[in-house]
């Protein structure tokens, strides 16, 4: 297994992108103080995975990204790539190059690649496990670490052959198994719990069953009572429909026979309106008649007063006469009295 190539980009010092290759032999990084040295080391670091950001000389992770200066504003994200030859099948990944990516954006957003594919950070600790490559790998010897590695507590050291000797991978399995384990006697701890606090709860459950029982007998006869309800008045109903609907039969056959009459004496006063009309135009000619009779009797009125009147002149004129003739009789009778007299006289 050999470190081919690192590249990095907007990591710490390395705004712009940087690959550095490594060859056979030994590569050796020369520059002054604060030039960015151990920022490779910390890139080689975190592109495997270490979390704790006081390893990486920072105080938050977000401190991993470009920070910026005064020619060359801040970059969003960081990204570094370990490019490892893998022909000797030391990684456990079948094939030739392995390539692992870290991405991390402001944002707080991170992302871990395996040859360009999305992976989780597990999957990249379990890859480099024993391979001394690895987040706790003996590979990367820091500033003071042989120190600490000689001055280191016993236990510590044998943390370091642990994973030279390559059962740091069986370590690892054991404490995750462990851990689970112990998540699952938590588990079963609670579980037991709850079933203690169930099994109080079993006797009022029971009599609250029961009841609820009961009550779906009771719901389900009252269901099928109301259907039978309902379809009794279904029934009714039908019925008394039927009912109407010969009343309403019947109603028709009735209305249409009054409309025929109805028709029958439209068209009778019809007639009669005509009849009407036409009378009326009688009894006008009528009384045009009677008007004009009566102005001629109005006339014959008034020549019958003349007629009276003079009928009256008439008799007055007789009786005038009659009196004149009267008197004449009278005068002659005394003339002839007279005559005789004076006839006497004469003879005498
Ligand atoms: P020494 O030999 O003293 O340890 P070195 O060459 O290893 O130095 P580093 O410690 O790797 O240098 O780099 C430190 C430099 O990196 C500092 O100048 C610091 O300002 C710069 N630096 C660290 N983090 C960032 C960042 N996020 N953005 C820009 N520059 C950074």
């Amino acid at each position: 297994m050999l470190v081919r190539s690192l590249e990095i980009q907007g990591f710490k010092t390395f705004p712009d992108k940087t690959v550095l290759q490594f060859h056979d032999g030994i590569t050796a990084v020369v520059g002054p103080n604060g030039s960015g040295k151990s920022n490779i080391s910390d890139a080689v670091r975190w592109v495997l995975g270490e979390q704790n950001v006081r390893t990486l000389r920072c105080t938050k992770m977000e401190d991993v990204i470009f920070n910026g200066t005064p020619q060359r504003k801040p970059l969003g994200y960081a990204e570094v790539t370990l490019n490892i030859d893998n022909r000797s099948r030391r990684i456990p990944f079948d094939k030739d190059d392995v390539s692992v990516t870290r991405r991390y954006y402001r944002s707080g957003e991170s992302e871990y690649l395996l040859n360009k594919v999305s992976v989780r950070l597990r999957d990249i600790n379990e890859l480099f496990m024993d391979t001394g490559l690895g987040r706790d790998g003996y590979s990367i010897i820091g500033q003071g670490k042989i120190d600490a590695i000689v001055s280191a507590k016993s236990e510590d050291r044998r943390e370091i052959f642990e994973e030279a000797a390559g059962i740091s991978r069986y370590r690892y399995r054991k404490e995750d198994s462990e851990r689970k384990l112990d998540a699952a006697e938590e588990n079963l701890v609670r579980l037991r719990d709850i079933l203690a606090e169930l099994e109080s709860r079993v006797g009022p459950l029971k009599e609250q069953s029961g009841k609820a029982e009961k009550f779906l007998n009771y719901s389900a006869e009252k269901k099928s009572l109301e259907i039978a309800l309902w379809l009794r008045q279904l029934d009714q109903s039908a019925a008394v429909l039927h009912q109407y609907d010969d009343k309403i039969t019947l109603a028709r056959t009735q209305q249409e026979s009054a409309q025929r009459e109805l028709a029958a004496l439209d068209k009778m006063t019809e007639k009669n309106f005509q009849g009407i009309t036409s009378c009326a135009s009688e009894i006008d000619k009528i009384r045009q008649r009677s008007a004009s009779c009566e102005e001629s009797a109005a006339r014959k009125d008034g020549e019958a007063d003349v007629l009276l009147n003079d009928a009256h002149h008439a008799e007055e004129t007789v009786r005038r006469l009659k009196n004149e003739q009267t008197s004449a009789v009278d005068s002659g009778e005394r003339i002839r009295t007279e005559i005789q007299g004076k006839e006497q006289q004469a003879a005498e």
